[in-house]
């Protein structure tokens, strides 16, 4: 079994597994654990309630490079192609007039 590291960790699961995703799509296996303590949230020191994702540690500074930009894009507002309107990065369709965004991030991840 290969050592394995935390890429990324938030107190939302759902975060947890887009990232996963993400990471999935770029062909880097990677496994999710503690989502079933986020319940306890409040109850017990904050960071034990985390998810986190880990990879395999010789995947790790690509799953890095991966997680921070998307980060980075998803804080780029992008003029929309149809009216202009800007629009928050993470967006695929124009909030004011529904048009598609090209070459959108398809993931929004949050500061941790
Ligand atoms: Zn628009």
């Amino acid at each position: 079994m290969a050592e394995e590291v935390v890429v990324f960790s938030s107190l939302n699961p759902t975060e947890v597994h887009l990232v996963r995703s993400m990471l999935t799509r770029e062909g880097i296996g990677s496994r999710v654990q503690g989502q079933f303590r986020t319940g306890l949230a409040g109850e017990i020191p904050v960071d034990d309630a985390r998810t986190e994702l880990f990879v395999p540690a010789p995947r790790a500074a690509e799953a890095t490079v991966i997680i921070d930009a998307a980060r980075a894009a998803a804080d780029v507002e992008r003029p929309c192609p149809a009216c202009g309107e800007s629009n928050p990065g993470a967006f695929e369709l124009c909030w004011s007039c529904g048009a598609d965004i090209p070459d959108g991030p398809h993931l929004r991840v949050a500061g941790r």
